[in-house]
């Protein structure tokens, strides 16, 4: 049998792929995003090549969409549209997020779950990949309305997840109050506690501490790992965040626990500016409790103010925490960053980096960490609430972070080594990609063609 080169065949997995799933452009960008970078990892691999790993890697195993009708607080009945996308299961079952959000789409969802394949694999937790959501928009709408949501959409998820074959939890728009709605459905409909079939749990019923924390918290640390590697550190630096969900206001919330100073959040009507550091009870108590919008921080802090155009990206740091949502960083605004000295640049929330953004970043020297690895705390705390429910034990918040940033630790090292190894000493995208690829695929080699 005669191999193609991997340059060809990397460009026929990604024309099969534009072929199948042409109107789905986030899918393409991510799946681009990782073949791009697997030429080395294949010439070294044809076994790999041999076995059509990028060939099944690339197509879910399973793709659910499915009608999710309920009743708003007037009485109309209303449709949403929901989704579940098991990607690969070569390293477990499936493990990621489930995102409310009107943008929500087959093509967003599947960029997700291919994502999630990587930055799963990367955190060594024996964690499969895959991702859902729906279109259903959760902002405006009652704790009711919420509610009755939630338990529609499980009422057609819980025929496919369980705590041994696909484990949900949040991302943008499903928080603690969604997970404990969509739980109390599960649980009814079949008359079993099974604590491990969701995380992010409430904290007094099987959630661990530090879940809510660990996005934002695990991006900070992987920036300070990248940061330290080169002789410099987080303390006495400036750092621009974008968001004002969980992803954002903890990361802030480390930064400044680091002693570095984080100056912005932001949301979809516009940005804060608080020279004297975000102060975090404040945001936490206007966008975690109030659901209000991010002027009313500045309206109630002294000093800071409110911008409505531009973004966060306008103001000058050492520091870029993007934390909001997909393509959020494009060229412009990492030539703005640039000239305004960043240093290192850290992807809280999944692919906010466009593909010519993060080229400029890497050609300027910046240290640049994607979201597969400087964002994998979160789900990496997940899979420590299933050990948890598993072995019916908590731990306390100190083992709960410290656990944590050792595992950003280990996601620096490997990615770091990996791109070494691979040729390009600190091009962590080469180092995330092919650590995580390897893993995956090796395990997909020797479990046979399924
Ligand atoms: N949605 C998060 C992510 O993008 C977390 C997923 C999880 O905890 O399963 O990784």
């Amino acid at each position: 049998m005669s191999l193609p080169t991997p340059e060809a065949h990397i460009r026929a997995v990604t024309e099969t792929v534009q072929h199948r799933s042409p109107a789905e452009p986030e899918f393409l960008q991510a799946v681009h995003e990782v073949l791009d970078t697997l030429t080395p990892v294949l010439a070294e691999h044809p076994d790999f090549i041999e076995a059509g790993i990028l060939d099944r890697l690339v197509e879910p195993e399973r793709q659910l969409i499915f009608r999710v009708p309920w009743t708003d607080d007037t009485g109309l009945v209303r449709v949403n549209r929901g989704f579940r996308v098991q990607f690969n299961s070569a390293l477990g079952p499936y493990k990621g997020g489930l995102r409310f959000h009107p943008s929500v789409n087959l093509s967003v969802v599947k960029f997700l779950g291919f994502e999630q394949i990587f930055k799963n694999a990367l955190t060594s937790q024996r964690i499969g990949g895959g991702k859902g959501g729906s279109d259903f928009d959760p902002s405006g709408k009652s704790d009711a309305e919420v509610m009755r949501f939630c338990q529609s959409f499980m009422t057609e998820l819980v025929h496919h997840i369980g705590e041994h074959t696909d484990i949900p939890a949040g991302d943008i728009g499903v928080g603690a109050r969604e997970i404990g709605f969509l739980f109390g459905q599960y649980r009814r409909i079949t008359q079993r506690y099974e604590a491990g079939v969701l995380t992010g749990k409430g904290v007094g019923w099987g959630g661990a501490e530090v879940r809510t924390e660990a996005t934002g918290y695990g991006a900070v640390f992987f920036a300070e790992e990248m940061l330290l590697r080169a002789g410099e550190g987080i303390e006495g630096r400036r750092a621009v965040v974008s968001g004002s969900g969980n992803v954002a206001t903890y990361a802030i919330e480390k930064i400044q626990q680091l002693g570095g100073k984080a100056i912005t959040a932001s949301d979809s009507g516009g940005y804060v500016v608080d020279e004297q550091g975000i102060d975090v009870d404040l945001l936490k108590r206007v966008k975690g409790v109030e659901r209000a919008r991010i002027s009313e921080y500045a309206a109630r802090r002294p000093g800071a103010h409110f911008v409505a155009t531009g973004s966060v990206w306008d103001v000058p740091a050492e520091i870029a925490l993007p934390c909001a949502t997909q393509n959020e960083l494009t060229e412009e605004h990492a030539r703005t960053l640039i000239a305004g000295g960043v240093r290192a640049v850290a992807e809280g929330a999944n692919m906010p980096t466009t593909p010519g953004a993060v080229e400029l970043f890497q050609q300027a020297g910046v240290l640049f960490a994607p979201g597969k690895a400087a964002n994998a705390g979160g789900v990496a705390t997940s899979a420590l609430e299933m050990s948890q429910n598993a072995a019916r034990s908590r731990w306390d918040r100190d083992k709960s972070e410290s656990r944590l940033h050792d595992i950003m630790r280990d996601v620096h090292t490997a990615t770091y080594e990996a791109s070494e190894r691979y040729g390009r000493p600190g091009d962590y995208v080469l180092g995330a990609n092919s650590a995580a690829f390897v893993t995956v695929a090796q395990a997909m080699l020797e479990q046979g063609v399924i």
